[in-house]
């Protein structure tokens, strides 16, 4: 059984592990046909932004699992037992080591249900930071299988950077990017369910009407190139109409980023996060100042992309 709350900042505690977990934003969502497991074949790629989680993996009594969740939208996370990073750490105990326990503690930073992959992140988070903190020392392989079983967008988020997905996004292709990318982020105070977008999706689309999913041509070449002008171009996502009808507002951000002069602009996974490509880091600081003028109540962030996954110094014993 999940505990609510760990008794004191794991942080603080001796031989801790902490992990930095960045959200993730897709450059290119396209949605193939719905598959005879519920699932949607998907072409996809993933880039890593600079809006982190962090989570600190603190030892704990064996078989004890708890979870303590702060930050913006802590709210929202929902009962220990569905939290993904304790599902995770479970499964990594229940596969590997299962005398272990840990204290895990969450400060979120990446919006809950904003089709930033917060949850996902946490999963990778944990598998990381358990794997180090019950020295299993376990290749990634290992845990990118895991990851896979725990969540489409799991596998991404426990390797960051960039990367091309197949599959239900699990199959990945790590894509090296020597540049860096500013973005702007506008988040929304109110989630959207990914199924109930995906369920959107397949209204609008009858099966046979959905040609396998590809990567656009160019994006890959405008990654390569450090190009925004040429990236924001090739941005797709095939669930941004079904995510604007169950949320008409997102289209008003939309034009707002646009009018600001954004060089590229889109719903950011299933929404109801948008996303906006700037030129250069000090034409994303206009871009911001714009949007936060004109969307009063929006959270505004500036990030660069792609960001990695870190391990700060956490408490050692
Ligand atoms: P999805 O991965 O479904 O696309 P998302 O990226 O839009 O989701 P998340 O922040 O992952 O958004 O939240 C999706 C749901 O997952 C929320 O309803 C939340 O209650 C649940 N959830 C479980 N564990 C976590 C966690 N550690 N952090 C955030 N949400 C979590």
């Amino acid at each position: 059984m999940a505990e609510p709350l760990a008794p004191a900042p794991a942080a603080s505690r001796p031989g801790s592990v902490r992990v930095r977990v960045p959200g993730k934003i897709n450059l290119a969502l396209c949605v193939g046909p719905r598959r005879d497991d519920g699932f949607h074949d998907l072409a996809t790629v993933f880039q890593s932004v600079s809006l982190a989680d962090e989570l600190t993996a603190a030892p704990a009594p064996a078989g004890v699992v708890t979870v303590a969740v702060h930050g913006p939208g802590a709210d929202l996370v929902g009962a220990p037992e569905d939290n993904l990073a304790v599902r995770a750490a479970r499964l990594l105990a229940a596969t590997y080591a299962p005398q272990a326990g840990a204290h895990l503690e969450i400060a979120k930073g990446i919006p809950v249900a904003g089709g930033m992959a917060g949850g996902s992140a946490d999963a990778a988070a944990a598998l990381l930071a358990c794997d180090r903190l019950w020295g299993l020392g376990l290749p990634t392989e290992a845990l990118l299988d895991l990851a896979a079983t725990l969540g489409s967008d799991v596998p991404f988020t426990l390797l960051g950077g960039t990367a091309v997905g197949h599959g239900r996004g699990e199959r990945l292709a790590p894509v090296e990017v020597d540049h860096t990318f500013h973005w702007v982020l506008v988040t929304s105070p109110d989630g959207l369910s990914t199924p109930a977008v995906f369920r959107r999706f397949d209204e609008l689309h009858p099966p046979d009407t959905v040609p396998a999913p590809v990567v656009p041509d160019g994006l890959l070449a405008a990654l390569a190139a450090g190009d925004p002008v040429a990236l924001g171009a090739a941005l797709r996502n095939d669930l941004a109409a079904p995510a604007l009808e169950l949320r008409p507002d997102l289209a008003d951000v939309l034009a707002a980023g646009t009018s600001a002069g954004a060089v590229g602009a889109m719903v950011s996974g299933s929404g109801p996060t948008c996303a906006f490509l700037a030129r250069d880091a000090a034409h994303a600081t206009g871009v911001a100042a714009t949007l936060q003028d004109r969307l009063p109540g929006r959270t505004v962030y500036v990030v660069v992309a792609p960001a990695s996954i870190g391990f700060p110094h956490a408490g050692r014993g």
